[in-house]
């Protein structure tokens, strides 16, 4: 999604949300995880003055969100990275997701995003991609939580159990 009215920030170059790093299942909009939108052309979004309402003029990443804490180097073409802000509910607690644009998200995105949730107090899950031979996203899985014990536990405990708190819906 190139950009989007409330968003304060302009999206510019950046257009990850449209290129099957996150699912996407709305009526309008669907992209499998690995799939770019079929809307998608060299130039960015091939329908944009047309583009649907859901998700694209009303879906916009904790970078581009209004009053965004994170900083310019954080988008997410650029630090690799799709920060959600409380996109996970779980038993009662509230997470921020990382999605990984790629297989895997640099060190140095982690540690900052570490450091962050540390000094917000905020609970994250951060995401790893299964990838395919053609360099495509197959699904995602746990890399790290980031919570507070017994919540961390709590949760590592569950996920052991075969639970996928990474694909709930
Ligand atoms: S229609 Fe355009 S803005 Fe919406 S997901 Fe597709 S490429 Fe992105």
């Amino acid at each position: 999604m190139t950009e989007n009215k409330a968003a304060r920030r302009d999206y510019g170059e950046c257009d990850v949300c449209c290129r099957g790093w996150l699912k996407i299942n709305t009526d309008e909009i669907k992209i499998p995880i690995g799939e770019a939108c079929q809307h998608l052309s060299d130039v960015g979004c091939g329908i944009y003055t047309t583009r649907p309402e859901n998700p694209c003029r009303t879906f916009f990443c904790g970078w581009a969100a209004e009053d965004s804490p994170l900083p310019e180097w954080m988008q997410p073409h650029n630090s690799r990275a799709i920060v959600l802000f409380n996109a996970i509910q779980w038993q009662g607690y509230t997470f921020d997701q990382v999605v990984p644009v790629g297989e895997e998200i640099s060190r140095k995105t982690i540690e900052w995003l570490l450091v962050f949730f540390k000094a917000h107090n905020r609970m994250a899950v951060i995401g790893k991609n299964e990838m395919q031979f053609n360099g495509k996203p197959s699904g995602k899985v746990m890399l790290m939580i980031f919570a507070p014990e017994p919540v961390k536990s709590q949760l590592e405990a569950w996920c052991q159990k075969g639970n996928d708190l990474l694909n709930q819906k």
